[in-house]
């Protein structure tokens, strides 16, 4: 039997983060987006609910959860705000890299900080040169007595400028994945500055800057992992990372629908409510189900990751392309079932449209997730 049923524990966390998100979230969201403000005191509250590392061991501060629980946490998130809870999802992401490949002294150093969210981190592997081929990466670090020097660029990095601590993916050996090792670089180290906040669609809560390195030091024992290891460090937080965004579309998507079934009971148009009309009930019918499959896959995914599963990669990539898509379009349709007013920004359904666009791109592109099921599916046959 395969039980869909939460636990007494998983009710009791996600209620709590539900809490968090429409209490703290909600409210602020539209005005957050508005002026582009990156909320760090609100973080530092989801720090202290155990939000900061959710997945991480507790021996080191985390709350020591498993990837199902926090797939629910970051759904239950994202009804507050897209935004937010995938940048809580970044952050956590790198915690559990720290916490998985770091030394006793950079667990140490680093983790307990990072679940308090009062120390914020940062994921630093697309450059312009590099995004879906990441391995093509060009920033080099070459090492120089007990140091690496580091030089390059990286582009589109989530939290930068304000983040403490930034895994950097650079090249210490020859081309392609294996010549990669990762780094944790301190924000005021000399050499590191940041590009300006980037205009853009969504996601305008946190920002996103370039990180540029011009003969950074860092210690070699900085370095996250062993040497030529820092691809597979990074396409392993991916795997997290990416059911853990597909959670924020999932959340989006709900908090859309519920709003728009809310809107629906008081809009009337030709003498009824536009919830007594049967196209438009079928239409919230199709939308109810595309979140409920998300959610069943995304469940799946999350607890082949639980499991160590050898299809746990392609089950989660699976899940990222699926869930992103499919609740973009339901966001979507919520906008288009407001009419006029879905356009509106006070009404907060184009704000989750925008937001949940990126989640199609971000983490490895939806097509980049086709590939990767593609290649399984062949290799399997
Ligand atoms: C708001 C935002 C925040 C981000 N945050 C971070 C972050 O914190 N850290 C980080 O490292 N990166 C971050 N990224 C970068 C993001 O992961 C990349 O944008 C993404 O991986 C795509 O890379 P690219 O933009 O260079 O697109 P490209 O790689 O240039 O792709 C362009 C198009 O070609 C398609 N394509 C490319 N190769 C193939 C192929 N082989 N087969 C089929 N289609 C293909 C892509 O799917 C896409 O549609 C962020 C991006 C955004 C927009």
């Amino acid at each position: 039997m395969i039980d869909f049923t939460p636990s007494e524990d998983q009710l009791a966390f996600r209620e709590m983060a539900e809490g968090f998100a429409l209490n703290e979230l909600r409210p602020n969201a539209i005005e957050w987006d508005e002026a582009k403000h990156f909320p760090t005191d609100v973080l530092a509250q989801a720090g202290a609910l155990g939000l900061g590392a959710i997945y991480t061991r507790d021996d080191v501060g985390g709350s020591g959860l498993g990837r199902v629980d926090s797939v629910m946490i970051f759904e239950a998130l994202a009804k507050g705000c897209p935004t937010i809870a995938a940048y809580i999802s970044i952050h956590n992401m790198c915690c559990w890299m720290i916490d998985t490949y770091g030394t006793g002294d950079q667990r140490a150093a680093w983790c307990p900080k990072l679940a308090t969210m009062d120390t914020l981190a940062s994921y630093c592997l697309t450059e312009p040169g590099a995004g879906s081929d990441a391995s093509a990466l060009s920033t080099r670090a070459v090492k120089d007595g007990d140091d690496y020097l580091l030089t390059g660029q990286k582009q589109f990095i989530s939290g930068a400028g304000t983040s403490d601590v930034y895994i950097v993916m650079a090249r210490t050996g020859d081309a392609g994945p294996g010549g990669i090792s990762a780094f944790l670089v301190e924000k005021d180290t000399p050499g590191l500055s940041f590009g300006a906040n980037e205009r853009k669609m969504g996601w305008n809560a946190q920002p996103t800057r370039t990180v540029n390195m011009d003969n950074m030091r860092v210690p070699a024992a900085n370095m996250l992992g062993a040497e030529g290891k820092g691809f597979n460090i990074a396409m392993s937080g991916l795997n997290g990372g990416r059911i853990n965004i597909a959670a924020c579309s999932l959340g989006g998507a709900q908090a859309a629908l519920d709003a728009t079934v809310a809107y629906m009971r008081d809009r009337k148009a030709f003498g009824k409510a536009l919830i007594a009309m049967p196209t438009l009930q079928f239409r919230l019918a199709e939308m109810a189900t595309k979140v409920e499959v998300a959610r069943t896959i995304l469940w799946r995914a999350a607890s082949s990751l639980d499991a160590k599963a050898p299809e746990a990669t392609t089950l989660c990539a699976m899940a990222k392309q699926f869930v992103t898509d499919e609740c973009f379009n339901v966001a979507n349709d919520a906008l288009q079932l407001h009419g006029g007013y879905g356009y509106l920004s006070e009404y907060g359904i184009e704000k989750i449209v925008r937001d949940l666009r990126v989640h199609q791109i971000l983490e490895g592109t939806n097509e980049i997730m086709r590939l990767i099921v593609s290649r399984s599916v062949i290799a399997e046959n």
